[in-house]
């Protein structure tokens, strides 16, 4: 968002693309343009300081710096302000205010000042806090974060100031993503610098680089509305795929249908306007699948612009009568949707860090922060599969179509040559360093890598050209989950590295030969995580198995790793949460998984009560109306076996499905009564979760049997497939 700080932005590759941005980009973001425009230097001056120090800024020039915002944004057409951030429940939080109170029919006062920018008091006490505040005291602060400057978001009705901000509680834990997010970035910032100055000493600072490929699926506002289901749990809790799904592949990056063509030119005009660039845009595997791609930035920019990019795309939807679905698994049967996270660092010196470079020196760079990736992702595997743990994701992990719950990294087949002869290579005798340039020559990695990488689709991490891609994100998730722990996870790492390469230096080793002889230690501790095979076969099931790595598909389990020492150790010793924070998010991740199935459960039985055992009710009676009918006119049973036969069916599953349901219902009572999150959701996985399938497997028998004018919800032929 912001230019004012140097910053990393990919650069647009086409002409088009150019023309795109000069006309739109930014425009309704409050950047340094506009700020020079509308704010005295001496106040442009001081925002960039307190960005820089994360100091904040005396009062007279943050008046100044309300005044001047406030003019853009009503000469923009703007008429309320906002404090925009990101509590823990995801999605983003807005409580809209007037820049005047009106005081007669052409009077009002103004209430939008410094103090107004700088801090706000939302009555906060129904954002998830996980017991961190009481709701008698639930107060919550939303602080101005002068490092993202403030947009105007335009909505159908109106346009308004966005001014985000992190949001604490009153006792000082943080509440959203953005300030642990922060912290995990500058940690990994600091030990990343460390480690560049074993290479170049003119290395100062470093960026954290990230790219959000993000899919989603669009189906028609009015049929979605049908869905209670689509409306509230955000996906499909029954139906069956029609006779054509995605087996023919032909959706995959085919023509864009018109429809959606515009719909999509259309929320890109709309993220460009808000700094947000799109570089790619296509279909995806599965029908009414689509993903798009913003051009990288800087990581806690990205995730900021992600979250936005969601809000935008959900909004402009309306407009088109569409409706997205952000869900991880929105439909059974066809693929699901991630949000894959391109990583990488970069260094002041301009350096992509995970680039391999052009001489040996400049590779065992490269292989040094490679090869601390792997092994941070080795030693943390669980804490990195309990990062992208939701009830959502569950549906995608593991179902054979989506990067597997077992956490393993692909390297490709270049680099996995490379790691193997790096290993064999004993460390050399000779401390000499002339002698170390030559051993190190053998890391001679061909400069065609970047577009020789081989691509495995079926990795949850994977290394691609010049980053690593955490691919098994769930689509609707909020990145910061995944990235604080990716950051935090190789910034300690980076650490070891440094101790461990500064005690062999210390013992007078060669400072290459050392570095070499620590990465040679880290790729055989850590080798059994990387995978190049098919994540997605029942060999890497055992296989994994038999590695010693860990599959676990639940989220309630998964969740666990987040309470084991060694995470605690991870984020309190490195201030990244307080033990409390950290337990408090924890909570609320258990919660929030139970929460969701209650509610799934909850649908489910709606859906069954009011819609399908009535729809199964009223075929049934024609039904019988008709064998009644024919018996009449003297036919025999034996010459309507087929009918009869379906009449039973039918009231074979209304049985079955009625039953099932009473005895899901049994369990939430059971599950509900015990005490603790994380008890309640594994109770809810374990013994509520099961019966949605039986559930279905009846609604969906029913859905095959009766009569389409008589089936009240509409089908996945009428919504996988727009008109
Ligand atoms: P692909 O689709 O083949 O994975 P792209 O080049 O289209 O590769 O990139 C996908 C995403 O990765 C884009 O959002 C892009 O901006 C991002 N990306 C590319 N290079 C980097 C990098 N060095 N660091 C972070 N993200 C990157
Ligand atoms: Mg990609």
């Amino acid at each position: 968002m912001s230019a004012a700080k140097s910053k990393i932005q990919e650069q647009p590759s086409s002409k088009f693309q150019m023309k795109q941005i000069s006309e739109y980009f930014g425009k309704s973001v409050f950047g340094p343009k506009a700020m020079a425009e509308y704010v005295s230097k001496e106040a442009i001056k001081a925002v960039n300081e307190s960005r820089n120090t994360g100091k904040p800024m005396d009062r007279k020039m943050a008046d100044q710096i309300a005044e001047g915002m406030k003019n853009w944004a009503i000469e923009k057409g703007a008429t309320h302000y906002t404090h925009w951030f990101q509590p823990l429940r995801g999605s983003t939080a807005e409580k809209h205010d007037a820049f005047f109170d009106p005081t007669g029919i052409d009077s009002g006062i103004e209430v939008f000042n410094g103090k107004a920018l700088v801090q706000q008091e939302p009555d906060a006490s129904s954002f998830p806090n996980g017991g961190i505040r009481n709701t008698f005291e639930a107060r919550g602060y939303s602080a101005w974060d002068p490092s993202s400057p403030a947009f105007i978001m335009e909505k159908a009705s109106g346009k308004t100031l966005c001014i985000p901000t992190i949001f604490v509680a009153y006792t000082g834990e943080a509440l959203d993503y953005k300030a642990p997010l922060i912290k995990s970035t500058n940690f990994l910032v600091k030990n990343t610098v460390e480690v560049c100055k074993y290479f170049d000493a003119n290395v100062n600072n470093a960026k954290v680089s990230l790219g959000i490929e993000q899919e989603y699926f669009l189906v028609d506002e009015e049929l979605y509305h049908q869905r209670p289901d689509l409306v509230f749990a955000g996906r499909t809790l029954v139906g069956n795929m029609p006779a054509k799904g995605q087996q023919l592949e032909d959706h995959y990056f085919g023509s864009i249908p018109e429809r959606v063509y515009n719909y999509m030119t259309d929320f890109e005009k709309e993220a460009l306007k808000l700094g947000i660039p799109l570089k790619t845009r296509h279909n995806e595997v599965a029908p009414g699948q689509y993903e798009c791609a913003p051009m990288f930035e800087e990581a806690d920019i990205a995730i900021d612009h992600n979250s936005l990019l969601m809000d935008v795309m959900q909004s402009v939807a309306t407009r088109h009568k569409l409706k997205v679905l952000w869900h991880e698994k929105p439909f059974k049967g066809v693929n699901g949707s991630g949000k894959h996270n391109n990583w990488s660092i970069i260094t002041d010196t301009g350096i992509n860090l995970l680039s391999p470079g052009h001489s040996p020196q400049d590779n065992l760079q490269f292989l040094t922060f490679f090869i601390n990736t792997i092994k941070a992702v080795h030693d943390h595997a669980d804490l990195m599969r309990a990062s992208i743990a939701t009830a959502a994701n569950d549906h995608r992990l593991g179902a054979n179509e989506a990067p597997p719950a077992i956490m393993s990294v692909f390297i490709g087949s270049t680099l996995s040559d490379v790691l193997n002869q790096f290993e064999q290579s004993k460390p050399a005798k000779s401390k000499s360093s002339k002698a170390s340039e030559k051993k190190i020559s053998v890391y001679r990695i061909p400069e065609i890598l970047l577009d020789n990488t081989d691509r495995n689709r079926t990795s949850p991490f994977a290394f691609t050209g010049n980053k690593f891609e955490f691919r098994a994100v769930g689509s609707s998730d909020h990145c910061a989950n995944a990235i604080i722990v990716l950051n935090t996870v190789v910034a300690e790492q980076l650490a070891k590295f440094k101790k461990d390469v500064d005690a062999l230096i210390k013992k007078k080793v060669n400072k290459l030969l050392a570095i070499e002889q620590v990465l040679i230690g880290y790729v055989k501790a850590s080798k059994k995580i990387i995978f190049e095979g098919n994540g997605y076969g029942e060999e890497w099931v055992k296989e994994a198995a038999k590695r010693g790595l860990s599959n676990i598909k639940t989220t309630p389990y998964a969740l666990d790793a987040y309470n084991t020492k060694h995470t605690k150790d991870l984020f309190v010793n490195n201030s990244i949460f307080t033990k409390k924070e950290l337990e408090a998010r924890t909570e609320i991740k258990f919660e929030n998984y139970l929460l969701k199935i209650q509610i799934e459960g909850r649908i489910l039985g709606e859906l069954v009560k009011n819609y399908i055992v009535p729809s199964a009710v009223e075929y049934q009676k024609k039904l019988i109306d008709t064998i009644e009918g024919l018996v009449r006119i003297g036919q025999t049973k034996a010459q309507n076996k087929h009918l009869y036969e379906l009449a039973r069916e039918i009231s074979k599953e209304i049985n079955d499905i009625w039953e099932n349901n009473n005895k899901m219902v049994e369990e939430r009572k059971k599950a509900n009564n015990l005490d603790h999150a994380d008890k309640k959701a594994k109770a809810y996985c374990d013994k509520v979760k099961p019966y949605f399938d039986k559930i279905r497997e009846s609604a969906d028998k029913l859905e095959e049997l009766i009569d389409n004018d008589a089936w009240k919800l509409p089908k996945y032929r009428d919504l996988l497939f727009l008109k």
